[in-house]
């Protein structure tokens, strides 16, 4: 099949723009949706629009098959919109790479300059500066202005110790969000103490507004099952948002109905409930849909009206404002040397689990369910679940990277890498987080009611029937001392191991060995 044989919607909605006709054009990337942060003179002059689906791109990773309906759907109807708008839109498809698909246009086209914005993605950027540099007088890049932080001023400071809170309170005296002059509004920069409950029994948890997919989606599902079938996830039942009229009921609905319970349940997990009160909205964000200083200034607005508790506003603020930026800069500064970063040497394969979602421990195969069908869970689940057992079963970092990158709707790799490398592997050795994310069987526990349904015992520590991540625990604080070390803090769980008798320790080492014996490992 072509490439152009999947886009008979748009190619029916869109007259053809000859580009001969234009010397001027804007190249839109797929997670660059938003013409209001472009400088000036686009929406001025509206010059030719180009758009472009690279198969290429499509094929590097195994991408969750709703990631690829996503991305592709939410870029067709936004260049429909723009050009609803007036805008000339030029929308091409490319076998090649995102750079040798440019090269084809600026080839045929010889009369046509074009302006484009720095990638947020490593190889796409790659891709594209060769271009620049082959066609120096007819490509121009601009500076990314979708985040609130400028790389330049920050990108210098990301050393060890160098944190994420330090960074959060400049933003804010910076932008003046939840401000009183230089003094944070409520005398205090931080709420957890107010948060990170459990949810209770029986507690109501609104419903996510779903979206039937239009005509326009549905020939991008077809593209999908024909060409990704191998791909990651299920395509059933996409529901997405993949326009900005409907990203902002998201918002307005999340304002509206889930703001107030999203600082108490941030960390709380619950079978069933992949979302609780999170927002749901870092595919928008990141597709450029919803644009961050927006969802931050609708939620602090619902503070000073009274509707949403200052816990809740500034636990969201510090997501958006704070992590989201931080972890951008540390990927500007630490790519692309942090691609092979493995501080603890683990070399095991990924657990075969994170393809099938076949376990009977229930914290997984409630996790794993999300992700298989909607390319989604909350942070905890991927922090304190999938990451903290991908830890314990010694997995090499790299490889649940590569895996959270494609099974997630929300991933690329400026977000993904430092989460996964940075934060819930400490595979940079303790750049971004000081401690690596694990724990044993109660944290889970603590913060969730999977216990209950497991077959597996949460309370038992060793042996058979045993929650495996308590014994896996105790083993990774043993042979990962280095790591505890590194940060100070955590070297009384290292005493608290060694404290333990020699029988206790013989029955930790058995039972982490038998386990990881009869794990499956991926192997594809
Ligand atoms: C192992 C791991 C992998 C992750 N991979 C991704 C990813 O591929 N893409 C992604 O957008 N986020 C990722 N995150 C961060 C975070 O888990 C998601 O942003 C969040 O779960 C998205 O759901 P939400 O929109 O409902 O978030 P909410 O809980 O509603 O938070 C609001 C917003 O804050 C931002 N945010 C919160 N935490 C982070 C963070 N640590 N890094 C960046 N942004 C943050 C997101 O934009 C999010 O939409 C990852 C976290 C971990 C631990
Ligand atoms: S008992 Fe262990 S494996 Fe089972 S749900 Fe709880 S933490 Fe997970």
């Amino acid at each position: 099949m072509s490439s152009r044989s999947y886009l008979k919607e748009i190619d029916s909605r869109i007259p053809y723009s000859d580009p001969n006709a234009f010397d001027r054009s804007v190249f839109v990337l797929h997670d660059q949706l938003n013409l209001s942060v472009w400088p000036d003179w686009v929406r001025e002059q509206k010059p030719l629009l180009i758009f472009m689906e690279s198969k290429a791109k499509g094929e590097t990773l195994p991408y969750h098959k709703k990631k690829i309906t996503f991305v592709l759907s939410s870029m067709r109807h936004f260049a429909l919109e723009c050009f609803k708008a007036g805008y000339p839109v030029y929308y091409h498809a490319t076998d090649q790479s995102f750079g040798d698909g440019i090269v084809e246009v600026l080839e045929e086209y010889e009369g046509l300059s074009l302006t484009y914005m720095t990638p947020s993605e490593w190889d796409t950027r790659m891709s594209i500066d060769d271009v620049k540099r082959e066609f120096e007088d007819r490509v121009t890049e601009i500076p990314n202005t979708f985040f609130f932080a400028d790389v330049e001023q920050w990108k210098e400071n990301i050393e060890p110790g160098y944190r994420m809170e330090y960074f959060y309170r400049d933003m804010r005296k910076q932008t003046g969000y939840l401000m009183n002059g230089d003094k944070p509004i409520g005398e205090k920069w931080n709420y957890d103490d107010e948060n990170r409950e459990s949810l209770p029994k029986g507690y109501s948890v609104p419903e996510v507004t779903s979206f039937e997919p239009d005509t326009l989606t549905q020939e991008v599902l077809e593209l999908v099952v024909d060409r990704h079938s191998d791909h990651f996830g299920k395509v059933e039942d996409f529901r997405y948002a993949v326009t900005r009229k409907q990203a902002l009921q998201l918002l307005d609905e999340f304002i509206e109905e889930r703001l107030v319970d999203f600082g108490p349940y941030e960390d709380a997990m619950a079978t069933d409930e992949p979302t609780l009160f999170h927002s749901t909205l870092s595919l928008y964000l990141n597709n450029g849909l919803l644009l961050p200083w927006e969802i931050c200034e609708r939620a602090i607005k619902a503070y000073e009206n009274g509707n949403a508790p200052i816990n809740s506003v500034e636990g969201l603020v510090r997501q958006i404002l704070g992590w989201r930026e931080f972890i951008r800069i540390y990927y500007e500064e630490m790519m692309p040397e942090v691609r092979e970063a493995n501080f603890m040497n683990f070399a095991k394969g990924l657990p075969e689990l994170f393809w099938s979602g076949d376990t009977d421990m229930h914290c997984l195969q409630q996790s794993l369910k999300a992700v298989i069908k909607q390319g989604y869970s909350h942070h905890i689940q991927r922090l304190m679940v999938l990451s903290n057992f991908s830890n314990l079963t010694q997995t090499d970092p790299r490889e649940l990277n590569r895996w959270f990158w494609f099974a997630y709707v929300d991933a690329y790799e400026w977000v993904v890498l430092p989460n996964v490398l940075g934060m819930s592997t400490f595979a940079d050795g303790g750049i971004l987080a000081s401690k690596p994310y694990v724990s044993s069987g109660n944290y889970i526990n603590k913060m969730s009611n999977y216990c209950k349904s497991c077959e597996y015992s949460v309370t038992k520590k060793t042996g058979e029937g045993a929650c495996p991540f308590n014994y896996l625990y105790w083993n990774f604080i043993d042979e990962q001392r280095e790591a505890f070390e590194v940060s100070g803090r955590n070297s009384f769980m290292v005493n608290m191991y060694d404290k333990k008798s020699d029988e206790n320790k013989k029955a930790i080492k058995e039972s982490t060995k038998h386990f990881l014996n009869q794990l499956d490992r991926y192997s594809g």
